[in-house]
């Protein structure tokens, strides 16, 4: 008997047959002789009409506790019906809200983090011979105040149960078939990855690849549960995202990745001394913002330019730190929020050289300019303008996936 940890999004939840469609779906997983604790989102949209709703009444600016216990009736509502056609089909099930199944996290409404899970009543409900059907996205803190773990966090709920359960497996099933080599709408060709590690999965969740939240993969990594990323509407096999000894075949290039929501910012002829790179970054940490790409030139004539990446979302508040910290150190700025960066991943990169010239030569066959580049031991990310990211990552497919992924140093 195997214990499995079954996560449905809010596609997957979006109306009453799809309910009971994954009612089947987890009472079949319990027939077949599993424990299993199934773990919803909202029903589809529903978050962000409580989101509009609170922005409305709370004129922008709603309090974060509020906030956070309006949102989580969008997946008590989904638990309490799931439920209910749990016990249509014959099963038993209940269902339990964040705070009922143990979900302790800290205090930071909006985002919180999940510091421990109390699996006493899960473990009761699961040996009464009952699914658990649990609510995701939400806890609670030391003082029983009901917390949110910050948009698309009931992956995060699932893994970190299927964790904290030993869980064999944490099924997340979704309105995709599993993680592609590259986003479908823009690559015809792309193709559904069978397996793929978590350290490929995390450079591609938080490239942009949007399957997965981040945080649900470093809680997996850390534990060494596998994650199944599955349709939700038919029963084929979708992607193991596993340890990387599990992971057969090393692919040089598995995903060609790219993300539009960047920005990036220069400041010119910043005296090359010690202290500058920390004037210039605490105040952006302080802030909360979280820079990506760094890259320091070497110095001419005891000054260098520094530039940098940071969310969109975020450039204009990132634009006024760089200019304050520009004016005390004596330097310009320059921003453009117009860019994209682009990125291919694969675990074989460790073992082969001449990936980055390949990228950099299929980029220049298509007249693409790179504006700034950066790797680890298993990514390439470049950012070029905005306006060539899809033809960028059409080339490269091709050039990677498409054309068998070959080792380029063995190319003529
Ligand atoms: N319902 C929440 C959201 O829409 C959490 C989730 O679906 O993962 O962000
Ligand atoms: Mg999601």
């Amino acid at each position: 008997m195997a214990l499995v940890v079954q996560k449905f999004g809010g596609t997957s939840v979006g109306d009453p047959d799809r309910i009971r469609n994954v009612a089947r779906r987890v009472v079949d997983t319990a027939r077949a002789g599993n424990q299993v604790v199934v773990c919803v989102s909202a029903m589809a949209g529903e978050t962000d009409a409580l989101v509009a709703l609170a922005q409305d009444l709370g004129q922008g600016e709603p309090s974060p506790r509020e906030y956070d216990v309006l949102l989580s009736t969008g997946e008590q509502k989904t638990i309490a019906l799931l439920a209910m056609a749990i016990h249509k089909l014959g099963h038993g099930a209940e269902s339990l809200t964040g705070w009922q199944m143990g979900m302790q996290t800290d205090g930071a409404h909006k985002r919180a983090r999940i510091r421990d899970i109390d699996c006493d009543r899960l473990r009761r409900v699961l040996d009464a011979g009952s699914i658990a059907v649990i609510a995701g996205f939400q806890g609670v803190d030391d003082d029983g105040n009901i917390t949110t773990l910050g948009r698309g966090g009931s992956d995060t709920s699932a893994v970190a149960v299927a964790c904290a359960l030993e869980a064999d497996v944490c099924e997340i099933y979704t309105d995709v078939d599993g993680v592609y080599t590259t986003d479908p709408r823009i690559v015809p060709t792309a193709r559904k990855l069978s397996r793929i590690s978590f350290d490929e999965m995390l450079e591609m969740a938080s490239l942009g690849a949007k399957v997965l939240q981040v945080r649900s993969v470093k809680f997996a990594k850390r534990y060494g549960v596998p994650i199944h990323v599955r349709s939700s509407f038919h029963t084929a096999e979708g992607t193991w995202v596993t340890r990387e000894e599990d992971v057969m075949e090393k692919l040089i290039v598995s995903g060609v990745t790219f993300n539009r929501n960047e920005a990036k910012i220069t400041l010119r002829a910043v005296k090359d001394q010690p202290g500058v790179a920390g004037r210039v970054f605490t105040p952006l940490s302080a802030a909360g913002i979280v820079v990506d790409m760094i890259v320091q030139n070497l110095s001419r004539d005891g000054s260098t330019d520094m530039t940098f990446t940071v969310p969109q979302s975020d450039y204009a508040q990132a634009l006024k730190i760089a200019q304050d910290a520009a004016d005390e150190l004596g330097a310009t700025v320059e921003g453009n929020d117009s860019i994209a960066k682009v990125s291919v991943v694969g675990l074989g990169m460790k073992d082969h050289a001449g990936v980055a010239t390949k990228m950099f030569n299929v980029l220049a066959e298509e007249g693409i300019n790179i504006q700034m580049i950066s790797t680890s031991e298993i990514k390439i990310s470049v950012v070029l303008d905005e306006k060539y990211s899809e033809l960028a990552v059409r080339a490269l497919h091709r050039a990677f996936v498409d054309d068998g992924g070959q080792d380029p140093s063995e190319e003529s």
